[in-house]
């Protein structure tokens, strides 16, 4: 564990409402009324604790979640918390992605949400909430909600392009795996692709099909990729498309049965691109060290592996060869004096 704090880390696939800390979430919701009655938020409390939900009730949590934190205050205050979490775990580099949230009824447009999630960044950045030593850089995914239809999806896209030089860098396809269709939401990933956005796309369910076409549509990243079939297997091999890897995520919800039952496994020791990621590290109550540990532990990975893979993430970012580059560089610098 002491390893995995010190190495400097990259964080490629952390949903930012899923980051909130347990404090700040119950002070958002204390003496906010649903139905009447205070909010319970025991079930996102056992989200963390237990491993049995299925994906409808940890999407409902989701719902619940959102009934609180979608208030302009409350999205800058998660943000520039989230970051300051990330900073004190010692990332480097982190991708938050987002689904900017379209509510009237709450006087909330998809673009009044992104100015309150990058006047967190703004906060994070230019005031003192930023850990000392800390050199965390930011850039932002706009999530894709495969619950809803493509003109939503169509609409983030389009808030996305506009949002590139604040340092949004591309878009991604979330939500529960088992509801919506990748086929329709497409038009929405290819007008991204021709914007000069990068597309993630999340494949978290069992659904080969969808899958296939995914792989053969090919995303700058998958998401999971935790149900394969033998033929996928190979196909994903060969794609050499970068993984993110949410392990504590997959076991929690299910997908996987253990930690070590995980494909990380074998899409590692294969020698295919994955980048360790978190998911929503204040909900599943984890972090970057933890699930770098995990790894360590439950797989075998060396310490000269990690450093390896660490500096490996840089190329699976969604930012210019340039700037990624520069990125490796400075993971390098920093490696070599982790100990
Ligand atoms: P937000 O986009 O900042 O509101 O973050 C929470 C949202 O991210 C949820 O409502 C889901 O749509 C999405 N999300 C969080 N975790 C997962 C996951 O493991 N798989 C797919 N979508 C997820």
């Amino acid at each position: 564990l002491a390893f995995c704090r010190r190495l400097p880390k990259v964080e490629l696939s952390a949903h930012l409402n899923g980051c909130v800390r347990d404090s700040t979430l119950k002070e958002l919701a204390s003496g906010v009324l649903l139905d009447g009655k205070p909010v319970c938020l025991d079930g996102l409390v056992q989200l963390a604790e237990e491993t049995s939900p299925s994906f409808g009730e940890c999407f409902q949590m989701f719902d619940l979640l959102h009934t609180i934190t979608t208030k302009h205050d409350a999205i800058t205050r998660i943000t520039r918390e989230a970051l300051a979490d990330f900073a004190e775990d010692g990332a480097v580099y982190v991708e938050l992605r987002t689904t900017p949230k379209c509510r009237p009824d709450l006087g909330v447009s998809r673009e009044s949400y992104m100015a309150a999630v990058l006047e967190g960044v703004r906060q994070y950045y230019e005031n003192s909430y930023r850990p000392r030593e800390a050199d965390l850089d930011c850039r932002l995914l706009l999530s894709i909600d495969r619950e809803k239809d493509v003109d939503d999806a169509m609409a983030t896209m389009e808030l996305a392009a506009q949002l590139k030089d604040k340092g949004v860098v591309g878009v991604a396809l979330t939500g529960n795996p088992t509801v919506g269709e990748w086929s329709e939401l497409r038009p929405a990933m290819d007008a991204a692709r021709e914007r000069g956005l990068k597309v993630s796309l999340e494949a978290e369910g069992f659904n080969p099909g969808e899958l296939a076409e995914m792989l053969a549509w090919r995303p700058d990243r998958l998401g999971h990729c935790c149900c394969l079939t033998p033929e996928l297997r190979q196909q994903l091999l060969q794609s050499r498309i970068p993984v993110e890897i949410c392990l504590t995520s997959n076991v929690v919800t299910r997908v996987v049965t253990s930690y070590a039952d995980h494909p990380f496994g074998d899409l590692f020791r294969q020698g295919h691109p994955v980048a360790i990621c978190t998911d929503d590290s204040g909900i599943l109550n984890t972090s970057l060290t933890q699930e770098l540990a995990i790894v360590a532990q439950t797989f075998g990975v060396s310490h000269r592996e990690l450093r390896a893979m660490t500096v490996a993430a840089a190329d699976y970012t969604f930012l210019p060869d340039k700037e990624k580059r520069a990125l490796r560089k400075r993971l390098q610098a920093s490696l070599g004096v982790v100990v």
